[in-house]
């Protein structure tokens, strides 16, 4: 079979405070740290996913990124994408509305698989942002969905990492 090395570099998106760092983090060391510096760098873990070794290389990238600032580079860079709102705050919701759409311009849906994570589900009592919103906008625009929260589980955010590769592998088979 085929057991080469696959790389995957992740570029995670979205407003300010929404939790790009904490999930990276989770993602990374299965851990959870309130607060976070504001280093800018790429991450690396490698997994074995069904005898497959699997190379994240993961972009945090900080912050706020506004729409001018989601450079060429990155755009570029990024085998797959990972939006990021907060259940809570509808404005990073609509920035992750605008992200799509700048992506949209540059690289076509079969070629960067694209997941949107809703964070802070344990913060659901102050929801503003619906599930069924999220999972339309998901549809509309052929993402995967998720709702997680890096402070509670770590088993939400792997499933969307992993997730996100196998749509990576799918979309270069396709190539
Ligand atoms: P970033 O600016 O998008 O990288 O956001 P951070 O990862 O720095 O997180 C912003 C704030 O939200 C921090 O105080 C985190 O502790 C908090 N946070 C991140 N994820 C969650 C979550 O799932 N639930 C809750 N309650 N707080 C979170």
């Amino acid at each position: 079979g085929n057991q080469q090395r696959v790389d995957a570099n992740i570029l995670l998106l979205g407003a300010h405070n929404v939790g790009k760092s904490a999930l990276t983090v989770r993602f990374l060391t299965r851990r959870f740290i309130g607060e976070y510096g504001d280093i800018e760098s790429v991450y690396s873990r490698v997994d074995r996913i069904d005898g497959q070794e699997i190379c994240f290389n993961i972009w945090d990238s900080q912050d706020g990124q506004t729409l001018s600032s989601l450079s060429d580079k990155q755009l570029q860079w990024a085998d797959g994408m990972i939006l990021v709102y907060s259940i809570c705050d509808r404005g990073s919701f609509d920035v992750v509305q605008q992200q799509l759409q700048q992506i949209r311009r540059h690289r076509k849906p079969s070629s960067v698989p694209i997941i949107i994570v809703g964070n802070k589900r344990d913060l659901r009592r102050h929801r503003s942002v619906s599930s069924e919103e999220g999972r339309l906008l998901a549809m509309s625009q052929r993402c995967g969905f998720f709702e997680v929260s890096a402070a509670e589980t770590y088993h939400g955010v792997l499933l969307v990492f992993h997730g996100l590769v196998e749509l990576v592998k799918e979309s270069r088979a396709l190539r």
